[in-house]
């Protein structure tokens, strides 16, 4: 049995979902003229209680047109030192925005109001102007740790009374509201703009939207046009996205649960040193041996995973592409271990 529990991105589409993208209704995208891909935008826009959206091919390009969106050449962003932004856009920060970063070294990533307002810079020539916060909900890097609605609401009033904007990282906001139980809708009133991947949990193969205000998307559009992004008939991938949104949130529980399942059986393993709680689909553990011995032990029974962070963590990711069938028999290959 090959159970690949790399990444969430490795998912393939569902019958249902091909079905979707094959009746897709499609047009030229750059004229606007695609009524998937529009569907799609106004979809994820009302879902998160946003003016508009736009689709683009990759999480990354979504986060690098809103960060680009919210600052000027010179600024500086705000985020934790574990952000997907920061640490695998491949340095887009500093190339598409001229924009420096302020790290700080939240919890599992997970940062507060306390801890941003004293790395707002003065007013002053000698410092960048601060002027975008980012926040990743769920933290990748910190085992799919979630932000409720409740921590973030702080964050947003200390933007909006110091003139920042606020951006989420959104890669896997459907793991951490089916967690929280946090209103999609609600999250529209605390942020600027919004990341949502299609193509990790939610199963989509390609896409990302992003969703903010109306003018805001207007010069977004100008921005992907300009990144290399604005795709014709790309409603066929976009039919694959609506259908995700339709089809594949609640069962993202049962992803939670086979992580838990996992946690619970590394906990047992000698090899294991120490688990991460896991929140939602990621499980993160450390080794005693480097993390390739484990790795290597994993593959010769056709578990794919990945080390990730330090030489001795290794990331499991659940998805709809693992079946319960498939937990059973990671628990017990670790349970030989
Ligand atoms: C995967 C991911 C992205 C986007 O990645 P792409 O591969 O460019 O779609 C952004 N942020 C986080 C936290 C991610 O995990």
């Amino acid at each position: 049995m090959i159970v690949d529990l790399r990444s969430d991105t490795v998912t393939k589409p569902t019958p249902g979902m091909l079905e979707a993208m094959w009746s897709a209704k499609v047009g030229d995208d750059v004229f606007g003229e695609d009524e998937a891909i529009n569907e799609l935008e106004a979809k994820a826009a009302k879902i998160f209680g946003m003016e508009a959206g736009i689709f683009c091919p990759s999480g990354t390009m979504t986060n690098q047109i809103a960060i680009k969106c919210f600052t000027q050449p010179l600024d500086e962003l705000i985020a934790d030192q574990t952000a997907h932004v920061y640490r695998y856009e491949g340095g887009g920060i500093a190339f598409n925005s001229s924009v420096s970063t302020r790290l700080l070294n939240g919890p599992r990533g997970v940062i507060t109001a306390e801890m941003i307002e004293p790395e707002i810079n003065a007013e002053n020539v000698h410092y960048p102007r601060t002027s975008l916060v980012v926040l990743e909900n769920t933290v990748n890097r910190g085992g799919g740790k979630c932000y409720t609605l409740e921590e973030i609401k702080p964050i947003a009033a200390l933007c909006k009374a110091k003139g920042l904007k606020l951006h989420l990282d959104g890669a896997r906001i459907f793991n951490a509201l089916i967690k929280t139980g946090d209103s999609a809708e609600e999250y529209g009133k605390y942020f600027n703009g919004i990341s949502v991947c299609l193509s990790k949990g939610l199963g989509a193969p390609v896409g990302s939207v992003f969703l903010a205000d109306k003018e805001t998307i207007k010069y977004a559009r100008r921005l992907r046009k300009v990144f290399g992004g604005g795709m014709r008939q790309a409603g066929f991938l976009a039919a694959a996205g609506s259908y995700a949104l339709d089809h594949h949130v609640q069962r993202l529980s049962i992803d939670h649960a086979h992580a838990q399942i996992l946690a619970d059986a590394l906990a047992q393993c000698p090899m294991v040193t120490s688990v991460m709680p896991p929140e939602t689909n990621l499980v993160l553990f450390d080794t005693v041996e480097p993390a390739t011995v484990m790795l290597q032990k994993l593959a010769e029974h056709g578990i794919k995973a990945l080390s990730t962070a330090h030489a001795h963590r290794i990331r499991f990711v659940l998805h709809l592409d693992v079946h319960p069938e498939q937990v059973e028999y990671v628990v017990k290959v670790i349970a030989s271990l």
